[in-house]
């Protein structure tokens, strides 16, 4: 074990623990699931922390509407160990409502329903720490060194399941605040916006949510423009095909390939996991028809497919959008009194990771290289590996 500072900034539990075979670090999804798999184990001693106070499953994207994108069966457990207690189905029968799931017959889960059981099961497995931020990663000794606030533990292994952060693009940072924001603090911001033109940028999934919701709620909104640089408003291809890309067989035939060749899949298989869903889609048209036709309201959306925003900038308390119509190429111009960037997610190297960046390696795009064994690859002991 890693000599210690003073035993007065210890946690009584860090001071008890032995070594852990495994620690994960961010309790979203992917690590949550990983804690569902190994709870029970009884030879593996693994212990999972994150920063938040509780686990919340994407707070800020959670509009009322909100449809999981995937299979329920594609829950924590179900694909590598149905009969563990942390599946979906454990969940419906733990909270009687089995049946009235079955009746339901949804075609797409309530993400809100989803996220419950995520909750519920974080709420019950052991192995979880809640309000633990980590500070630093290092490796020293032959095992790695988590720093939190009150002290360190140790670990032979670790997991980084820290998720993506929100995306800006440049143009809008020197403007975001309470009127410019990025979609994921929409479930805040949106009932708050006291804006009569709301321009939504992005055609994914959140900007269809996003658009939604305004075209949906009674608010201050009169004017609500959706802009995406895709050329249309395209749909998430969630086909039998498509999704055989993640299964296990594929993602093994994926690792072989080189670094090129994943990059191009990637790029031509984008609606596999970036597009609004056609449910979505189909709602967005439904509430458009009855804005129209059936007098339901005096709001007036404009859609505004192919265009890029490529400036944007505020005068006399409104922001003015620039943006190029992909079709002609021509510039356009959008004033509004609020923008939301539904401009997505990327990967950041987290901070806590300085001391071993050096050690790790990159691909050419800055993301970490991962082995098939989803490890990365990292100039330390092979039997001491770092999981992402
Ligand atoms: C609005 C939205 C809806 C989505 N819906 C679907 C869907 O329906 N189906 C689907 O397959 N995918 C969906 N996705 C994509 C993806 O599945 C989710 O983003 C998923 O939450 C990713 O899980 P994760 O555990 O990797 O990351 P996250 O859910 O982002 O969790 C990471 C966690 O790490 C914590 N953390 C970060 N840094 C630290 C630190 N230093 N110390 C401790 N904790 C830390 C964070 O607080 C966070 O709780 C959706 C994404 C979004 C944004």
């Amino acid at each position: 074990m890693r000599t210690r500072g003073p035993a007065a900034s210890w946690s009584l539990e860090a001071m008890t623990d032995p070594i852990l075979d495994l620690a994960g670090i961010g309790i979203g999804p992917f690590n949550l699931s990983l804690a569902a798999q190994l709870d029970g184990l009884p030879d593996m001693n693994a212990r999972f922390f994150e920063q938040r106070p509780a686990f919340s499953w994407h707070p800020g994207m959670m509009l009322p509407g909100a449809e999981l994108q995937t299979s329920c069966l594609k829950d924590l457990v179900t694909a590598t160990n149905p009969t563990s207690p942390w599946s979906f189905m454990a969940y419906l029968v733990a909270h009687k409502r089995f049946y009235d799931f079955m009746n339901a017959e949804f075609d797409a889960l309530p993400r809100q329903e989803f996220a419950n059981y995520l909750a519920w099961a974080a709420n019950g497995i052991e192995s979880l720490r809640f309000g633990k931020p980590v500070r630093a990663l290092d490796f020293s000794q032959g095992q790695f060194v988590l720093g939190f606030d009150d002290g360190e533990v140790a670990a032979r292994n670790v997991c980084l399941g820290i998720g993506l952060v929100p995306d800006l693009p440049a143009f809008a940072m020197p403007l975001a605040g309470d009127t410019c924001f990025h979609a994921s603090a929409a479930t805040a911001r949106l009932p708050l916006l006291n804006a009569g033109r709301v321009a939504v940028v992005g055609g994914g999934q959140s900007g269809a949510e996003v658009f939604l919701s305004l075209l949906s709620q009674v608010g201050t909104a009169s004017e609500v423009s959706w802009i995406s640089r895709r050329p249309n408003f395209e749909p998430l291809d969630a086909t039998p095909f498509t999704n055989e890309l993640f299964t296990p067989g594929y993602v093994t035939d994926f690792h072989g390939i080189g670094e090129d060749a994943r990059n191009a899949s990637l790029a031509r298989q984008k609606l596999a996991s970036d597009g609004a869903s056609a449910s979505t889609l189909k709602a967005i048209y439904q509430r458009l028809y009855a804005l129209r036709h059936l007098g339901e309201g005096a709001l007036n959306p404009t859609l505004m497919p192919g265009r890029e925003v490529i400036q944007m900038e505020r005068q006399r308390g409104e922001y003015r959008l620039v943006m190029r119509n992909g079709f002609d190429g021509g510039i356009e111009i959008v004033h509004a009194d609020a923008v939301v960037l539904a401009t997505g997610y990327g990967f950041r190297v987290p901070e806590f990771l300085a001391p071993l960046r050096d050690r790790i390696a990159f691909d050419r795009k800055g993301l970490f290289q991962v082995n098939p064994d989803f490890s990365l690859t990292w100039d330390g002991p092979r039997q001491n590996r770092i999981f992402a």
